[in-house]
C-alpha cells in the first residue's frame, strides 16, 4: 500500500531530506500535500517535481504569486490553498495518511495537533510542539489514536533502541533505567568563553556535523537544541527528567542510547544524515533505501565522550528548569528562545545574549501556570514574545545584554 504523504515545512531542511528519501521510492509514497511559509520560488519547483495535488503557503500573497506561477508555467493539478487554516485542513482532512510535520518553530502545533487528534501517522520534526504544549499533544495523539514517530535524529535513536511496542511511561516495567540523550556541543564546544560574545551568525550556523535551517542551527550552538529535546525525550517516552542524561559526543556518530537495569546500554549509530531517522519513520516497519553513506567504523576510528560545562551552555540548565518547573513555563522558554535567537541571527544581538534574554524573560513571567487548554498556551507564548522583545530592544547589542 502506498503511503500519502502531507509535508509541511516541505521547502525546509528537513522537508526537502524527506523529499530526497521519497524519491527513491516512487511507488511506495505518494506526495499529497506540500506546505512551507512563502518561499515561492522553492514551491514552485518542488511543485513541478513531485506533482503534488495540494500547495499550501501559509502567506497570502506568497500564494497568489505562486498561483500566477504555476498558471505561467503550464502548470495544473495543484491546489494552492493559504494560510494557517489551510495548514490545519491538509494536516487532518483524510486526503493524507501520514503528516511530516517539519515546520519550524511553534508555528507548526496547530497543525501538528490536528495530524495528532485526526489519527495520522506523525513523522515528527518539529520538537517545538511537544515543548510548548507537551501534555496537550500527548493527549491528542492519545485520543485520536495517531501513531507518533520521532525523527529528529536523536529521539528516532531512542524510539529505535527502546523494545518494540513501547508504549510511553513504561520504563520501569520493562528495564530502561534512563535515557542517554546525545549531543555534537556545536562549533564552539573548545572556544575560549571570552571569544563567544563575539561570535557571528554565520559561525554559528556552521555546524561541524549537520546541515540544517539557521534556528536549529544557533539551538545547537547554544545547546538549546538539547535543552528542547530534552523536554521532547521526557514527553515522547514518558520520562522524568532527571532519568534523562545529555552526554557530549563530537563525532555524531551516536545518535543517542538506552540503558537498561541489567547494565546493557543501546545504541543507534550512523553517519549524521537525516534521511536516516527519515527513511526509518517513513518505512516502518520495513527499512527503506535512505541514500545515505554506509557508515565506515574504520574511517570513525573513535568516539568520545564528555560532560556538557554548565557555564558555557546556560541554555541546557535553563530548559531543565523550565520541564521540572512544567506549565506554561517550557512554552514561555521556547518563545523567548524563538525571539532572541532570531534577534541574534538579524545582528540585533550578540550569541551570549541569547540565554541572558531567555533567563530575563523566564524571571519576569514567574512560575508555572497550569496548562488548561491551547489558549492558555498560546497566551503565554504571546506574552513571553512580546516580553523578549522588549528585552532585546532595551538591551540590543549593547554591554548589558550582548
Ligand atoms: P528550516 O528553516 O530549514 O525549514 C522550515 C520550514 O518551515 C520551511 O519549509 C518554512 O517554509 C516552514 N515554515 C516556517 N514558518 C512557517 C509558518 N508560519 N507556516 C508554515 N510553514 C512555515 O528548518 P528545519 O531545519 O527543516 O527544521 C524544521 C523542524 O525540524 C524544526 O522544528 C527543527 O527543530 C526540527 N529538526 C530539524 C533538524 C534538521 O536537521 N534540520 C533535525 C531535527 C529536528
Ligand atoms: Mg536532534
Amino acid at each position: 500500500m502506498s503511503r500519502r504523504l502531507a509535508i509541511l515545512g516541505a521547502t525546509g531542511s528537513i522537508g526537502r531530506s524527506t523529499l530526497d528519501v521519497v524519491a527513491r521510492h516512487p511507488h511506495d509514497f505518494t506526495v499529497d500535500t506540500l506546505a512551507a511559509n512563502r518561499d515561492v520560488d522553492g514551491m514552485a519547483a518542488l511543485c513541478a517535481r513531485f506533482r503534488p495535488a495540494r500547495a499550501v503557503l501559509a502567506d497570502g500573497d506568497a500564494a497568489g504569486a505562486l498561483r500566477r506561477r504555476l498558471a505561467e508555467d503550464g502548470h495544473t493539478g495543484t491546489d494552492v490553498l493559504d494560510g494557517a487554516a489551510a495548514l490545519v485542513q491538509v494536516a487532518s482532512d483524510d486526503r493524507a495518511d501520514t503528516v511530516v510535520a517539519a515546520i519550524v518553530g511553534a508555528a507548526g502545533l496547530p497543525s501538528a495537533l490536528a495530524a495528532a487528534r485526526s489519527g495520522k501517522r506523525i513523522l515528527l520534526a518539529n520538537k517545538e510542539a511537544l515543548v510548548v504544549a507537551g501534555p496537550l499533544f500527548i493527549e491528542a495523539v492519545e485520543q485520536g489514536g495517531a501513531e507518533l514517530v520521532p525523527v529528529d535524529s536523536e529521539h528516532n535513536a531512542l524510539f529505535q533502541c527502546l523494545p518494540a511496542g513501547f508504549v510511553r511511561g513504561d520504563a520501569d516495567r520493562v528495564g530502561v533505567r534512563r535515557l542517554l540523550l546525545t549531543a555534537s556541543g556545536g562549533p564552539f564546544r573548545t572556544w575560549p568563553m571570552d571569544r563567544l560574545e563575539d561570535v557571528t551568525p554565520e559561525q554559528a550556523c556552521r555546524h561541524p556535523n549537520w546541515s540544517m535551517g539557521r534556528k536549529i542551527s544557533v539551538d545547537s550552538a547554544t545547546m538549546m537544541n538539547k535543552g528542547l529535546e530534552l523536554i521532547e525525550a521526557c514527553w515522547l517516552f514518558g520520562m522524568e527528567p532527571d532519568a534523562v542524561r545529555v552526554v557530549i559526543h563530537p563525532q555524531s556518530i551516536v545518535h543517542s542510547l538506552v540503558e537498561y537495569v541489567d547494565g546493557s546500554v543501546l545504541a543507534e549509530m550512523g553517519n549524521p544524515d537525516m534521511r536516516t531517522p527519515l527513511a526509518h519513520a517513513l518505512g516502518l516497519p520495513a527499512r527503506i533505501e535512505s541514500g545515505v553513506e554506509p557508515l565506515d567504523l574504520f574511517t570513525v576510528a573513535r568516539l568520545d565522550f564528555e560532560a556538557p560545562e554548565p557555564a558555557r551552555f546556560p541554555c541546557l540548565g535553563l530548559a531543565a528548569a523550565a520541564m521540572a518547573a512544567g506549565g506554561t513555563v517550557p512554552a514561555v522558554l521556547n518563545a523567548a528562545n524563538e525571539v532572541a535567537v532570531a534577534a541574534f541571527l538579524e545582528g540585533g544581538i550578540g550569541f551570549t545574549a541569547i540565554a541572558r534574554v531567555i533567563s530575563t524573560v523566564l524571571d519576569r513571567m514567574g512560575g508555572a501556570r497550569q496548562v488548561a487548554s491551547l489558549d492558555a498556551l498560546m497566551d503565554a507564548d504571546r506574552e513571553a514574545r512580546v516580553l523578549a522583545g522588549e528585552v532585546v530592544a532595551r538591551n540590543g547589542g549593547s554591554a548589558t545584554c550582548k
